[in-house]
């Protein structure tokens, strides 16, 4: 099956409001303007540079997710254009994504991400911590960044069991949060979900699924 008929495939067994981020990450441009001339719009990469490169060469009305962990000093090189960031997990990034978001009078949209896999290889914060960062005065300072919600990675196993209780744990998360708005603070979206595991995510209460080789094949890491 070809890369469009992959994705809409996927697409067309999405329910309405989950947005569909097509992870392009160590992809060549051609497949992504693939997807793209299907009517794609949305994609995800891992790397910063990469994502900066490709955003660089293609058109413009693409939407840039950064999904990957983000390096502080890395976030200059996405300011300017980056749509949404998922993998948001201390203050001190947020700091600089403001700071950068400023330069370009933007206010750079983000999710929180929460810690629910129980490696410990997993980036995210527990949520807790997220709690205290909402409703800290420093936070409610920042007025270029905006947290939309939440996302999570499920432990890497064949064990679905658990992983359900890992998106399950992440929802319930989210609707507790939820509840606590302020003016740089709306939560709306639960990122989680890849190509092995968006269909049980969906149950559990996804709203925007990551979703790579299940629509790009297979990849290769050198
Ligand atoms: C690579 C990646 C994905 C997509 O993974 P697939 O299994 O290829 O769908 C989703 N989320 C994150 C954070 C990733 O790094």
């Amino acid at each position: 099956m070809s890369i469009s008929e992959k994705l809409n495939n996927i697409k067309s067994t999405l329910p309405d409001h989950v947005t569909l981020v097509a992870v392009s990450k160590t992809k060549p441009l051609e497949d992504i303007m693939e997807a793209y001339h299907a009517g794609h719009l949305i994609f995800g990469e891992n790397k910063i540079q990469e994502m900066a490169d490709k955003h660089e060469q293609l058109p413009k009305d693409i939407e840039w997710h950064m999904i990957g962990h983000v390096q502080r000093n890395k976030v200059k090189y996405m300011a300017s254009f980056v749509s949404l960031i998922h993998g948001v997990d201390n203050f001190k990034l947020l700091k600089e994504i403001d700071k950068q978001a400023q330069k370009h009078d933007r206010v750079i949209q983000c999710l929180l991400q929460i810690k629910i896999a129980s490696e410990d290889t997993k980036f995210g914060m527990a949520p807790e911590d997220a709690v205290k960062l909402i409703q800290s005065q420093e936070f409610s300072e920042l007025k270029h960044i905006k947290i939309v919600g939440l996302m999570g990675m499920a432990t890497f196993t064949d064990n679905m069991d658990q992983v359900k209780q890992e998106f399950i744990n992440l929802k319930t998360i989210f609707d507790a949060l939820e509840k606590t708005q302020t003016h740089n603070c709306k939560l709306q979206t639960i990122s989680m979900g890849m190509s092995g595991d968006y269909e049980l995510a969906i149950d559990c209460g996804s709203t925007m699924v990551r979703v790579g080789s299940s629509i790009f094949g297979e990849r290769n890491y050198l």
